[in-house]
């Protein structure tokens, strides 16, 4: 970066942009905004290492401040990375190129609650947990309910096109908001058209949302919201196999009976993790609970007919309380101690694809990460999570028990397992990712992922980012220029 002084004097600008105490310039405040949930820089950090850090971290207040700071990066060419609760798993605030970091949590004001449109319209900054309860509050819910509720923001969960454990019902984060107010790269603030669904051109709104702050930085939202149900209702089952729940799955989407949840654990999540993190015992199988969001007179009829296409394809009913006990415990299982955690090495490899396509994507990347790496003692499991009319998400899962210690051999082999995994995803009829989004993680595979398509992508990044300051080196786009 530059010399000291050029450093202050660029200091003193930003001081002016969001004020004295709203620019962070020390070791000891910079070093958490250089690390989230990605593997690769906890590894770093595990062996001794220090992962990059920005060199400004500010804290503006609203989106005027924040397209100050746009532009007097544009002028210096320093890097943005926007910065929501780092809770990411993709390394997307990891600032690769140092940079300004841009600390989004003072946004956290509930603009409007609309209680005729049934909409809300919030500040992008906000907590998710803090949002939820605010709604709650009011008899409503955002119905985005991930396990990172209580650290992600509502512009991280935009950012990376995230999604919650009713989201079979409700839809992700893209079918739940309807406009959004952008500071764009050059330090316009925008506001896309009032909603998604329109024939005035293409959707500008989907440009950013899962951009990961490559084309801007989300600073308001207005999206629509639920009535809390008036029945909530789970129902537990173990199948055979994983094959009878997936058709059991299909056949719930395909009739169109709107389960709030359908989940579904392959055999080797059902032994080991289902036993184990809800303290129950099951015989061998594939363990699905089924949840229910209805208005009384509409539930018994849904859950009826669910319930007797799961018992149709051989599943064995177990008791609610199992299934309750599953709600109840939907967080343990990222959470110590049962999250996946050090010394592991460990990847969430979530992709997506038809209802044809996917036993085969299933079983052709349990067997190829498995047996390429049988000397790594490689453990693949899975379940299904997000349900379509026309597919289902796959949320995989590897584990390395004893992982190299030297920090450039296991950046390698991990790097070399997610490339495998997600080639096999994509031959398979898969994508690259589902939910997490890229980051820095996967952004050598985007191009791939596009072929010839990523110009699309490029050709907007270059002409809303000529000197491409913002979260260069994220999803596939390059350095600073
Ligand atoms: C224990 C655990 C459980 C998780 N469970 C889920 C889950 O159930 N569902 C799910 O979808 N994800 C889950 N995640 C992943 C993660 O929480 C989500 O991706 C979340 O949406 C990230 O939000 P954040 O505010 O923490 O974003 P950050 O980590 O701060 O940022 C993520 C990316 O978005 C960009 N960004 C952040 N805010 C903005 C903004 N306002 N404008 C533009 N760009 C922005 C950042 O630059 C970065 O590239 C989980 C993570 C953990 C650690």
């Amino acid at each position: 970066m530059q010399h000291q002084l050029q450093r202050r004097m660029i200091e003193s600008e930003l001081i002016d942009a969001v004020g004295r105490d709203w620019v962070l310039t020390e070791e000891a405040d910079r070093i958490i905004y250089g690390v989230d949930y990605m593997w690769i820089p906890r590894m770093w950090i595990d062996r001794g290492l220090v992962p990059p850090l920005p060199d400004f971290v500010v804290l503006p207040k609203d989106a005027e401040q924040i397209a100050k700071v746009v532009r007097i990066a544009n002028v210096y060419r320093i890097p943005i990375i926007p910065w929501g609760g780092g809770s990411g798993s993709q390394g997307g605030i990891m600032p690769v190129y140092g940079g300004i970091t841009i600390d989004l949590k003072r946004l956290n004001r509930i603009v409007e609650i609309n209680h005729e449109a049934q909409t809300v319209t919030v500040l992008a900054g906000i907590n998710g947990y803090e949002l939820e309860s605010a709604l709650n509050n009011e008899g409503y819910t955002l119905a985005h309910i991930p396990a990172s509720l209580h650290s992600a923001t509502l512009g991280g969960y935009i950012a990376c096109r995230g999604s919650g454990v009713l989201s079979t019902k409700y839809g992700k984060i893209e079918d739940i908001v309807l406009s959004l107010e952008v500071v764009l790269p050059m330090g316009e603030i925008i506001r896309t058209l009032p909603l998604p669904n329109h024939a005035a051109g293409p959707g500008i709104l989907d440009l950013f949302v899962g951009a990961e702050g490559s084309y801007g930085i989300i600073t308001e939202a207005t999206l629509k919201i639920e009535k809390i149900p008036e029945e909530r209702r789970f129902r537990a089952f173990l199948f055979g196999s994983l094959k009878e729940g997936l058709e059991a799955g299909k056949t719930i989407m395909l009739e169109r009976l709107n389960p709030s949840v359908i989940r579904l654990y392959d055999e080797p999540e059902t032994a080991k993790r289902i036993k184990k993190i809800l303290g129950i015992s099951v015989e061998q199988g594939s363990y699905m609970v089924l949840g229910f969001d209805e208005k009384k007179q509409l539930i018994d009829i849904k859950e009826k007919t669910s319930v007797g296409i799961c018992s149709g394809f051989g599943a064995k009913e177990l008791s609610d309380d199992i299934a309750w006990e599953w709600w109840r415990h939907r967080y343990n299982f990222f959470f110590p101690p049962h999250a996946l955690d050090f010394p592991l090495m460990f990847g969430t490899m979530d992709t997506l694809c038809t209802f044809d396509k996917i036993e085969n994507l299933y079983w052709t990347k349990k067997q190829t990460l498995e047996e390429r790496y049988r000397e790594w003692e490689l453990e693949y499991f899975a379940h299904l999570s997000h349900w379509y009319a026309w597919g289902v998400m796959l949320y995989d899962r590897f584990i390395v028990k004893n992982p190299p210690q030297d920090p450039e051999e296991a950046l390698s082999l991990h790097n070399e397992i997610w490339n495998v995994a997600v080639r096999t995803s994509i031959a398979c009829g898969g994508v690259l990712n589902e939910h997490h989004g890229v980051g820095l993680k996967l952004a050598r595979l985007m191009r791939e992922q596009y072929g010839p398509a990523f110009c699309v992508l490029e050709g907007l990044k270059k002409s809303l980012d000529p000197h491409n300051i913002m979260n260069p080196g994220k999803m596939g786009f390059g350095p600073i220029e």
